[in-house]
């Protein structure tokens, strides 16, 4: 089944702008419409698990090709890489460069520090128990693929489905032709469920944005102005040169095309901070408006919401040279050149649900010697900040999608976009 197009940019552009707007007047007395808010997320949400699972398997399946899905696989991640290098480099040239570190009164950094601390102390403690990197990798197997689904681990449903399309492929027809039509119906329903439901975006999207920048204290951002800027500045920079150039270096496709297609999801993404409640209108907007083929979206964007994270990766590396820089702590040019890497490994750590930086930011900030309870002092805009990189996040992932789907001749002609 085709997804149909999405008419909705546009009310969701105007639900965010009137949420922004209302939130700015009515501060505090607008929070009640936050239920309506999560409500939403919790539907997308809840299509996420049987979409990607449904989805893979029947892609994997059709495909029927091991070697062309280590091809593509193989590809895809080297796309990661590179661009989370270079998300991280960027943020590291422009911490540098403005050192917004450097503005923050002692005042400042003590009230921060008050404020936030038992939060920060919470967050320090998740790092004691992350994983090591073996056991990342080793977590990659489920045990049980019941209990990846129930803890929505994207990365075990992802092998569980590859394998099962896979191994459907080496059974008997009769049998494998069975399961394969249940498993396309139910990814049919999936698609269908998605479409209605992003008929409630404007008011999911109005809620979200209304209720955050009415809970917001404007002190807060003053008071981290430069190095909100610093982080927002360097996702755009990101955002409009790295993703224009691979598609006009690796691609010809259209980069105006491409941005106006994936309009949807980049609202849902600022909108909720969250690359997995954002996969199913990315996966849908990149079939549908951009043309790519089922297989290579149920194969790129689940990985990529799950593993690819060039706004996380830049914003990890400026916070870690900012509270270095308020701590009074010079970095040498390794130490740097070490949170790049360390910066990028901790991106395909971080899970794509809001904040949850904040934990890998842990990680980066132990190799570098700075204690863990600083994370104080960026916790309090990290909300605003969660929207940028989420943004930059899931346009990455449908940019890798557009290569893999023009290197692999999986793109489709799609005429007018613009709905
Ligand atoms: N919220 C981000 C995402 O879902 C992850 C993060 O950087 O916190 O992509």
């Amino acid at each position: 089944m085709k997804f149909p197009r999405i008419k909705l940019h546009n009310q969701i552009l105007i639900g965010l702008i009137l949420g922004l707007i209302c939130g700015l007047i009515f501060g505090k007395n607008i929070v009640w419409v936050k239920p309506l808010g999560t409500a939403f997320i919790r539907l997308i949400t809840m299509v996420v698990v049987p979409l990607v699972f449904a989805s893979l398997l029947v892609g994997t399946a059709s495909l029927g090709d091991v070697k062309k899905l280590g091809r593509i696989g193989g590809k895809t991640l080297l796309f990661f890489a590179v661009t989370t290098i270079i998300a991280a480099s960027i943020g590291l040239v422009l911490v540098n460069v403005v050192e917004p570190g450097s503005n923050i009164s002692p005042e400042t950094k003590a009230l921060l520090m008050e404020s936030f601390k038992d939060q920060a102390a919470v967050k320090a403690e998740h790092i004691q128990k992350a994983p090591s990197v073996l056991e990342i990798f080793l977590n990659i197997i489920p045990s049980n693929p019941f209990a990846s689904f129930s803890e929505t681990n994207i990365l075990q449903i992802i092998f569980f489905a590859i394998f099962f399309g896979i191994t459907l492929t080496l059974i008997p027809n009769d049998k494998a032709g069975v399961i394969l039509k249940f498993f396309e119906g139910l990814n049919d329903v999936m698609i269908k469920m998605v479409l209605i439901i992003m008929k409630t975006a404007p008011i999911g999207v109005f809620a979200l944005i209304a209720s955050l920048i009415g809970e917001f204290g404007k002190g807060i951002i003053l008071s981290l102005f430069s190095f909100l800027m610093v982080v927002i500045v360097g996702c755009i920079i990101h955002l409009l040169t790295v993703y224009p150039l691979s598609l006009k270096i690796l691609t010809s496709f259209s980069i105006s095309k491409f941005f106006s297609g994936i309009r949807p999801a980049q609202y849902i993404a600022f909108s909720s901070s969250s690359s997995s409640a954002t996969l199913p209108v990315n996966m849908q907007v990149c079939e549908n408006d951009l043309g790519i083929s089922p297989q290579i979206c149920s194969f790129v964007l689940p990985l990529g919401a799950t593993v690819n994270m060039n706004g996380s990766a830049l914003y990890q590396g400026v916070s870690a040279v900012f509270i270095a820089t308020v701590l009074g702590i010079d970095l040498s040019i390794t130490q740097q050149i070490s949170i790049v890497f360390i910066a990028t490994l901790s991106a395909v750590g971080t899970a794509g649900v809001p904040a949850a930086s904040i934990i890998m930011l842990a990680v980066v900030l132990s190799a570098v010697n700075i204690p863990l309870d600083m994370i104080a002092l960026v916790l309090g805009v990290d909300r605003i900040v969660d929207m940028f990189r989420t943004t930059v996040n899931i346009t990455g992932d449908a940019c890798c999608a557009v290569y893999i789907a023009s290197s692999e001749g999986e793109l489709r002609e799609v005429k007018n976009n613009n709905q």
